[in-house]
């Protein structure tokens, strides 16, 4: 199986220590043949990433490891950016001349308050300005796939566990045919698979609902901030993804999608 983490942090995020050279080696350990980091990058001097990043850094650890494993991993250079549907003009100005490989987008911030305060104030109803929240994001930003789609649940589910999709069946319609129409794609994130919850993000209903409307861009990403946890989880994910219908995932250079196939 051609295994690729398509989520990944290293210490040019501002919540992992990883060292990307010690990723690769454990990468290649669990037979992973593709990765793609996912650094986190915002250009709201309000998000706790903003500041974090050195392009030039970054893009130098990117090529020193691909040189050194250039027999056993293929490398990309990818970003996770918050809200990229707001300061576009600034997202642009930064990320156009670095020619990225690939682009994911996130929800970790509604009106500049992390989704943990969103949920302490609106409790339930949180679910719903998330989801809005992604809806404007996938309407205008530029990006490649939706990350941890339903990620409020990551905080949600401790107190009122896990939500019915048919309470935003409707919202989620949207968000899921707004992506297929701009031809962005979704992740199956398996960081929740690892929590007692035990679910990947978002839930299969949702990445069974976007098969059936016809989306078919999907990449699997542990969304790993450790060089030990690098593919957590991505076989079962494999074996979702098949389950749900798709024949292929997606690799991605400087942002042009492959399918690869599944094997079944
Ligand atoms: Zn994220
Ligand atoms: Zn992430």
């Amino acid at each position: 199986m051609y295994l690729m983490d398509y989520h990944h942090h290293t210490n040019h995020s501002f919540d992992s220590k990883a060292i990307m050279e010690d990723v690769c080696i454990k990468a290649i350990d669990k037979q992973i043949k593709e990765i793609c980091f996912t650094e986190h990058f915002s250009v709201n001097p309000l998000a706790p990433t903003y500041g974090h990043m050195n392009f030039e850094k970054y893009l130098k650890d990117i090529n020193d490891c691909k040189e050194k494993f250039q027999d056993y991993l293929t490398i990309r250079a990818g970003i996770e950016l918050c809200e990229p549907h707001l300061l576009m003009d600034k997202y642009n100005k930064t990320l156009k001349p670095l020619n990225l490989d690939f682009i994911l987008g996130s929800i970790h911030n509604i009106n500049n308050q992390k989704l943990r305060l969103v949920l302490k104030e609106h409790h339930q109803n949180a679910y719903q300005l998330y989801f809005e929240e992604l809806y404007k994001m996938v309407s205008v930003a530029d990006i490649d796939v939706i990350a941890h789609l339903d990620l409020m649940k990551r905080y949600a589910y401790k107190e009122y566990g896990n939500y019915q999709l048919d309470e935003h069946q409707e919202i989620i319609v949207h968000i899921l045919q707004k992506a297929i129409e701009r031809n962005i794609g979704i992740e199956i994130n398996t960081s929740g698979l690892s929590w007692e919850f035990n679910t990947p993000l978002p839930s299969i209903d949702i990445i069974k609902l976007y098969k059936d409307l016809g989306g078919e861009i999907l990449t699997i990403g542990s969304d790993s901030h450790k060089a030990d946890s690098v593919g957590a989880n991505l076989r079962t994910a494999y074996e979702m993804a098949k389950e749900c219908g798709f024949n292929y995932i997606y690799s991605f250079e400087k942002r042009e999608a492959t399918p690869i196939k599944l094997c079944r």
